[in-house]
C-alpha cells in the first residue's frame, strides 16, 4: 500500500481553518485530522481526545523530553504540539493526514518532512480577521489582541507555502482545499 500524504494547514487564528477542515473532512474519507496536544484551557464544548489532548505544562514538557512530538510551539502563552506516532501510523495505513497548526510548527514540519504539502489560509484582510476574532467571543480582548499581533507575523510567512487559500467565501475555500488534495493525489513522484 502507498503511504498517505502529509498536509500542513496553517493560517492565523480566526481565518476559518477549523470550519473549512470540518467540512472537507466530512467528504474526504481518505483524509484524517491529527489531534494536537495543548496546555490551553478547553473552550466550552471542546472534548479531550477529539478537539485536542488537553494537558498540564508538566505533562507537555515531559512529552517534549521524550521526543513525542513531530513539532511543537509556544503560541500566545500556551504550548501546542503534534503527537508523532498517530501521524506515522495513519500515513502507513495509507490515509492522508492533515495538521491544523500555527506557522512556527509548520516551518518545523517543512524542514523535517520536505515532502509535506504546505497550505496557508489567509483572511481577506486584517480588518475582517479582527472582526471575526472579536465576533467569535471565545477569547478575552487581551488574548484577541495577542492573536492579531501574531497574525501579522504569520501572514509574512505565506510565500514559503506551496498553496495560499484566501478565505473570503467559505464554499470557495472548501473547493480550493479539495482541489489541492485532488491534484496532489495525481502528482507524479520522481
Ligand atoms: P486555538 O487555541 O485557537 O485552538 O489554536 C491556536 C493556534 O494554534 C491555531 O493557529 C492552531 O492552528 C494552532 N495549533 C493547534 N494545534 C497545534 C499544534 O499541534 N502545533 C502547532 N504548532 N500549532 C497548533
Amino acid at each position: 500500500m502507498n503511504p498517505g500524504k502529509l498536509i500542513v494547514f496553517t493560517g492565523p487564528s480566526g481565518t476559518g481553518k477549523g470550519t473549512i477542515l470540518s467540512q472537507v473532512l466530512a467528504c474526504e474519507p481518505q483524509l484524517r485530522l491529527s489531534v494536537s496536544a495543548t496546555t490551553r484551557q478547553p473552550r466550552e464544548g471542546e472534548v479531550n481526545g477529539v478537539h485536542y489532548w488537553f494537558m498540564s505544562q508538566a505533562e507537555f514538557e515531559n512529552k517534549i523530553e521524550h521526543d513525542a512530538f513531530l513539532e511543537h510551539a509556544c503560541y500566545v502563552g500556551n504550548y501546542y504540539g503534534t503527537p508523532e506516532q498517530p501521524v506515522n501510523d495513519q500515513l502507513a495505513e495509507g490515509y492522508d493526514v492533515i495538521l491544523e497548526i500555527e506557522v512556527q510548527g509548520a516551518m518545523q514540519i517543512h524542514k523535517k518532512r520536505p515532502d509535506a504539502i504546505m497550505v496557508f489560509v489567509a483572511p481577506p484582510s486584517m480588518e475582517e480577521l479582527s472582526n471575526r476574532l472579536h465576533g467569535r467571543g471565545t477569547e478575552s480582548a487581551e488574548k484577541v489582541a495577542a492573536r492579531l499581533a501574531q497574525a501579522e507575523t504569520e501572514l509574512s510567512h505565506q510565500s514559503q507555502f506551496d498553496y495560499v487559500i484566501v478565505n473570503d467565501d467559505l464554499g470557495e475555500a472548501i473547493a480550493d482545499l479539495r482541489a489541492i488534495l485532488r491534484a496532489e493525489r495525481c502528482r507524479v513522484v520522481r
